[in-house]
């Protein structure tokens, strides 16, 4: 679905659907399953877009070929989008795509962020309830503002860290973080500090804006990188690859890679480095990594759709006991939407 947003739509109509964290999970399941994803807050649960569905259903007698929808078999449609399936064997699924939030008015086009490792540090009990609960009122009360943000969440002991995709520029999202109370502004001698960068259309990398001087010296000095695309899908892809390729050992068991991406990709080894179990990770940040991609993800059959831990990754962990087990104290939400209850802040 997203390799379908990004290659059917132009990048400035900002098509999108709300698609979940790991590319090795079937698009069935997900939808049967209700679906959550990064832009949900603003789209709707997966399910929420499905227009049609066909499937082979047993009538008792014998299998029937059914279409339904809203009007048609309306039953089935209704207990499939979120029931989680067992009534028959999808073969199709027809959706409707939802278009991105215009952009501000000054601005010439749509921008989409992905926000990685934005920190919010605790400096005491009553700091850590000010976050929390700041947080907390954002994603509730003020949600024609919150719905264009979207991720996953970590609650640590000493922060809370988030991850996801803002539907709008790095402007709109300094201001809008920026007066909800959710960026903090932390002497840059603790050792944090802001990072902007972005990948224009014409640009073949990531390019530096600044790290704490240029455009964002303005801006409140808060821990994360903000990383600034002009299409959902680059944005969407660049997280992916990020997650499921580089960031830890636990999320690299979710393609069916070799071990070495470039060859995968069938892209030169220039676009690639070493990672810590000698596999060959890629350069995120490279159009022609994103580039290749898009085609892996637009290719049912490809390595990138196909889910499970790949046969390095077990000779790795398994035969040679080389990956250790994640050791934190993370409390992860990131299953696709942001999904902080909405409960008082004693609770939390
Ligand atoms: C690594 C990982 C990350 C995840 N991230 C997210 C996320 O970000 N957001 C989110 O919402 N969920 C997420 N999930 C949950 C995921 O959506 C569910 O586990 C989903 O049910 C997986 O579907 P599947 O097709 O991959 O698995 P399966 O176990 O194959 O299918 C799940 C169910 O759907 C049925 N089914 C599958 N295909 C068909 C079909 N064609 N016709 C009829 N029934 C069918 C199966 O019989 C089964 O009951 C994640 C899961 C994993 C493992």
């Amino acid at each position: 679905m997203l390799a379908a947003t990004a290659k059917e739509f132009a990048p400035e109509e900002g098509a999108l659907f709300a698609i979940g964290n790991c590319p090795s999970v079937g698009i069935t399941g997900y939808l049967l399953g209700g679906g959550s994803g990064d832009v949900t807050p603003s789209t709707g649960w997966g399910s929420d877009d499905v227009l049609e569905l066909r499937a082979v259903i047993w009538n008792g007698t014998n299998a029937e070929y059914i279409t339904a929808n809203k009007e048609e078999n309306a039953d089935f449609f209704w207990a499939s989008l979120g029931g989680g399936g067992g009534l028959g064997v999808i073969t199709d699924i027809k959706t409707a795509i939802v278009q991105s939030p215009e952009p501000l008015p000054h601005e010439d086009r749509r921008k989409f962020l992905y926000i990685q490792n934005l920190e919010f540090h605790y400096f005491g009990e009553e700091s850590k309830r000010e976050g929390l609960e700041s947080f907390r009122r954002f994603l509730y009360e003020k949600t024609e503002e919150s719905h264009k943000f979207g991720g996953g969440g970590f609650l640590h002991s000493e922060s809370f860290r988030l991850n996801g995709i803002y539907l709008g520029s790095a402007d709109e999202f300094i201001e809008s973080f920026g007066k909800n109370g959710l960026l903090q502004d932390i002497p840059p001698v603790l050792g944090y500090h802001t990072i902007y960068r972005k990948m224009t259309s014409e640009a073949d990398t990531l390019e530096d804006v600044c790290d704490g001087t240029g455009p964002c010296q303005d801006w409140p000095n808060f821990p994360g990188t903000i990383i600034e695309f002009e299409s959902y899908g680059e944005a969407m892809l660049y997280k992916l690859c990020y997650q499921v390729a580089v960031r830890d050992d636990i999320e690299m068991r979710g393609t069916q890679t070799s071990g070495d991406w470039c060859k995968d990709l069938k892209i030169s080894s220039d676009n690639c480095v070493s990672g810590k179990y000698g596999q060959k990770v890629p350069i995120c940040g490279k159009r022609e990594v994103l580039d290749a991609l898009l085609e892996a993800a637009y290719d049912p059959e490809s390595f990138f759709n196909h889910g499970g831990p790949p046969e390095w990754w077990l000779d790795l962990a398994i035969k040679d006991g080389r990956v250790p087990y994640k050791d934190t104290d993370d409390l992860p939400t990131s299953l696709g939407g942001l999904l902080i209850p909405d409960v008082d802040v004693d609770t939390l």
